[in-house]
């Protein structure tokens, strides 16, 4: 419909918000959840086991720990590898800050190296350079030296908007300086490289079930490991370090016998989350197909824009699209602006991420600069993710494929 105005000039009634994200939570799911309000079993019982059995039977993990979330799971990926004071953990700065938060809450020492251009993934070459530069070998492995020498015990690879990082080239690393290999793959539920699950890739693999995330248990997590001794401590650390988890210790005879073996977290998932987590999963490779076959749309639309960079594809990668995440190239709009433009036509949108070398606590800590992290930093300034979820209607694409072009093709003014 079109509304004529004084001046007899067409304006267009403005279209709803299109939010860059929205979760898909069914009628399964809800029944679910009030199946689990009737229950009387609230908290961590059958559902939360029977998610963590479905969730091996998906990704081919021998373990599945649910959790409170995917940074309580990368928390306790690190602890249960023993990473303490004395040792220093590499990741990407191009991440979310839990990723390498919980490297600070373990006392360990964070290093960075820098991303592909092309995947904004961990460059293996790149970090080889920073471990070469940055450490020196020794009889225990390869020690950062840089004011305190702390041993490098690990490296957290994100799989970026969900496409796996180059894993062959990063176990050769593990291998070669002796470290393990954490998988962030808070955006690769479903994702996959060369045919196995990401998560199940490296010694443990952690996952998001946050609203934006590809499926979602409200807030949630899990951490998949193929040792099962890593899994089994991860899982008494989640529960306060007590040795017998609540379920056990309620439907026992003994109901009050318990043990505490080490200070440990509040970092279980609850069966409310798992009811959740049990359909989502369902759901999940239906949720991929629906975000690869928008992002399709996307490559195809956008595929011809000099103004424009879209996502490369690793053709090892099946990419979860998680995210699709754009470079404004644009000589007359600049990314902030273009933003601007989004919202004005009623979009939403997002920047992924502010590269974390660059803010206030890592540059005081450890004493980062601008500068440091060149391919994450150009990246930074002209990149944005567009709307992208499973719910997304064709129609919603196309109304975000017309606002770009006419953006970049008309310039800023409205
Ligand atoms: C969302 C996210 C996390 C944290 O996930 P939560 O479940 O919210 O704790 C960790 N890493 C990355 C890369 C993320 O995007």
């Amino acid at each position: 419909m079109l509304l004529t105005t004084t001046s007899s000039r067409l304006v267009k009634p403005a279209a709803p918000f299109l939010p860059f994200s929205i979760p898909s939570v069914g009628s399964e799911e809800i029944r679910e959840l009030i199946a689990v309000a009737e229950s009387g079993w609230l908290t961590a019982g059958p559902r939360t086991q029977r998610f963590e059995e479905a969730f091996r039977e998906y990704t081919g993990a021998a373990e599945a720990v649910a959790t409170s979330s995917c940074t309580a799971a990368l928390h306790l990926a690190l602890r249960a590898l023993h990473i303490g004071p004395d040792d220093a953990v590499l990741t990407s700065p191009f991440t979310f800050s839990a990723t390498a938060n919980v490297i600070v809450h373990c006392g360990a020492q964070v290093l960075f190296a820098d991303i592909c251009p092309k995947t904004y993934n961990l460059d293996p070459g790149a970090v080889e350079r920073v471990i070469r530069e940055q450490c020196r070998p020794s009889r225990q492995g390869w020690v950062a030296t840089l004011r305190a020498r702390r041993r490098l015990r690990a490296v957290i690879a994100v799989h970026y908007a969900g496409q796996s990082c180059a894993m062959e080239e990063l176990a050769a690393l593990a291998e070669r300086y002796q470290f393990s290999l954490v998988e962030d793959a808070a955006h690769a539920a479903g994702a996959r490289y060369r045919g196995r699950s990401v998560g199940t890739l490296g010694q443990a693999g952690c996952f998001s079930f946050y609203p934006t995330k590809n499926m979602t248990t409200g807030e949630g997590g899990m951490l998949t490991s193929h040792d099962s001794s890593l899994a089994a401590r991860a899982r008494l650390l989640s529960q306060h370090g007590i040795t017998r988890d609540g379920w056990q210790r309620y439907s026992t005879e003994q109901a009050w016998e318990y043990d505490v073996v080490e200070a440990g977290f509040k970092y279980n998932m609850t069966d409310l989350a798992a009811a959740l987590g049990v359909h989502q999963l369902l759901r999940l490779n239906e949720f991929v197909d629906r975000r690869r076959s928008l992002a399709s749309s996307y490559d195809r639309a956008f595929g011809g824009r000099s103004d424009l960079i879209i996502p490369y594809e690793d053709p090892r990668a099946f990419h979860s699209r998680h995210l699709y995440p754009v470079q404004i190239a644009s000589k007359r709009v600049s990314r902030d602006q273009f933003i601007q433009a989004l919202r004005r036509r009623n979009i939403g949108s997002s920047v992924h991420f502010v590269p974390l070398h660059l803010t206030r606590f890592y540059r005081e800590r450890f004493g980062f600069r601008r500068g440091d992290f060149p391919v994450a930093e150009q990246a930074f300034e002209r990149i944005v993710s567009l709307p992208l979820f499973p719910a997304m209607s064709d129609d919603e694409a196309a109304r975000v494929i017309d606002a770009v072009a006419e953006i970049l093709d008309g310039g800023v003014s409205p």
